[in-house]
């Protein structure tokens, strides 16, 4: 080798350092304008249902591949698992969630939804939306892979996407957990998946210790009461009176039996019973939705639900087996409870690279559910969910001036600030990556 090719080795290796760090930002932001931007779009004017993702799964599988990923299709209904080896190292696992709701889209955009389709679940034809944006999601996956198959010098390990179906019915997740997801493609050492969210500015990142999300139960009790002329309910065993105390006991759960630190919520949202004014039913049906943010008080709470309503039925006379029946959903979700070493881990990584004022620690108020836990219920696997803003500074400044409020998730208003939301998730993401995956010195 002479000096000269050896100085160009050198300076090629130098630019390629340097530029590794200075122009992720350029590299996606050119992506967006080539291809992401229309993807985006694309896949906003056609939103599909909960297990009905047939055309995203098979375009995300489709850059997927492009970009050198291993990918599988149909794992857990219409899933998507794409792997990208690159030497030792460990296994890292991003999610991105595809589907959209059931909803008229009422924003003034030019891409705006105008899709029906036939609900796979209900068979009803409805008209379809992404109101949550989990079309920012799909493209930030794509966006990812590039960046992950154009710069494998810079890291070591093994990268598994997940396009994930039904996660607005909370399915998803656990469908492609059941098609023996890790045994198939490896059990992840790191798991991740971002939120896009509306009312925080498009671009920042949000990223808290503890519990994102809220686990979610769906709790129906019946209870069996003994029918009679209302005018002689000695005769009977009245279940709207049993009913109604259970009702009113099931709040001492959260007032008197959680800590006052802990959250929780129990929510009575339906109570069914009886036909007419002068007759005693034999049966009363309630229906609760219960929140946590912790294992412990997910316990405490569907434990008391069960031992206040069994309990009254005793109160009640009713005999053994008569007594309220307590069933908890399949559709439950257990809390999303990030590992808090590594949102430190990354946080600092984010706040070095992308701005210490582009990165915050907002604790969730609210106490929404994901499907992303099932994932990571092995406690081996450590994982942070975080959030991208989503909205426009413009929007968020005429919204604290008297101007439009700022649409929730799910409303047919809601609405995106694609660039930067998605060009941020996925900068966000392989900055994370990176860490995660250093490249392995030899
Ligand atoms: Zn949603
Ligand atoms: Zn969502």
């Amino acid at each position: 080798m002479n000096r000269l090719t050896i100085t160009v080795a050198l300076t090629a290796v130098l630019f390629s350092q340097l530029s590794h760090g200075n122009d992720l930002a350029q590299s996606i932001e050119a992506d967006y304008r080539d291809r992401l931007g229309a993807m985006f779009r694309d896949f906003h004017i056609n939103p599909e249902l909960s297990t009905g993702e047939f055309r995203t799964a098979k375009k995300l599988a489709k850059a997927l591949r492009k970009s050198g990923f291993k990918v599988t299709e149909g794992v857990g209904g219409t899933g998507v698992v794409a792997l990208l080896k690159n030497g030792p190292g460990p296994l890292v696992m991003m999610r991105g969630d595809m589907d959209g709701l059931p909803l008229l889209e009422k924003t003034d955009l030019e891409y705006a939804s105008k899709a029906m389709h036939k609900d796979p679940i209900t068979g009803n034809t409805v008209p379809v939306m992404h109101a949550c944006g989990h079309d920012v999601h799909v493209t930030s996956l794509i966006g990812t892979a590039k960046q992950m198959a154009d710069r494998k010098d810079d890291w070591s390990g093994t990268l598994m996407l997940i396009g994930q179906p039904a996660e607005e019915r909370v399915i998803g997740a656990r469908a492609m957990m059941k098609d023996d997801l890790w045994q198939r493609f490896g059990k992840p050492d790191y798991a991740m998946a971002f939120h896009v969210a509306a009312g925080l500015p498009a671009g920042m990142i949000n990223v808290q210790e503890g519990a994102p999300y809220a686990g979610a139960d769906t709790v129906d009790i019946i209870i069996h009461g003994v029918g009679a002329h209302g005018a002689s309910p000695h005769a009977g065993k009245d279940p709207v009176l049993l009913g109604s105390q259970i009702v009113v006991a099931l709040q001492t759960l959260v007032s008197r039996e959680l800590p006052p630190r802990q959250a929780g919520v129990v929510t009575v949202g339906s109570f069914h019973s009886g036909t007419k004014h002068n007759i005693i039913s034999d049966r009363a049906h309630l229906q609760l939705t219960v929140r946590n943010t912790n294992l412990d008080t997910r316990r405490t709470l569907l434990e008391g639900i069960e031992r206040i309503a069994v309990n009254l039925g005793r109160v009640a006379g009713l005999p053994d087996d008569k007594l309220p029946e307590v069933i908890v959903s399949e559709e439950s979700t257990p809390p999303t409870v990030n590992n808090d070493s590594m949102v430190r881990r990354l946080k600092k990584v984010w706040m070095r690279k992308l701005g210490a004022d582009k990165v915050s620690s907002i604790v969730s108020q609210g106490m929404g559910a994901e499907d992303f836990p099932y994932f990571t219920t092995d406690p081996a696997i450590a994982s942070v969910y975080f959030s991208v803003g989503g909205t426009s500074l413009e929007d968020l400044a005429a919204s604290k001036t008297g101007g439009a409020p700022i649409p929730s998730h799910h409303s047919p208003l809601f609405k995106i600030e694609p660039e930067p939301a998605i060009t941020s998730g996925i900068q966000a993401t392989v900055l994370a990556l990176f860490e995660l995956m250093p490249k392995q010195s030899s």
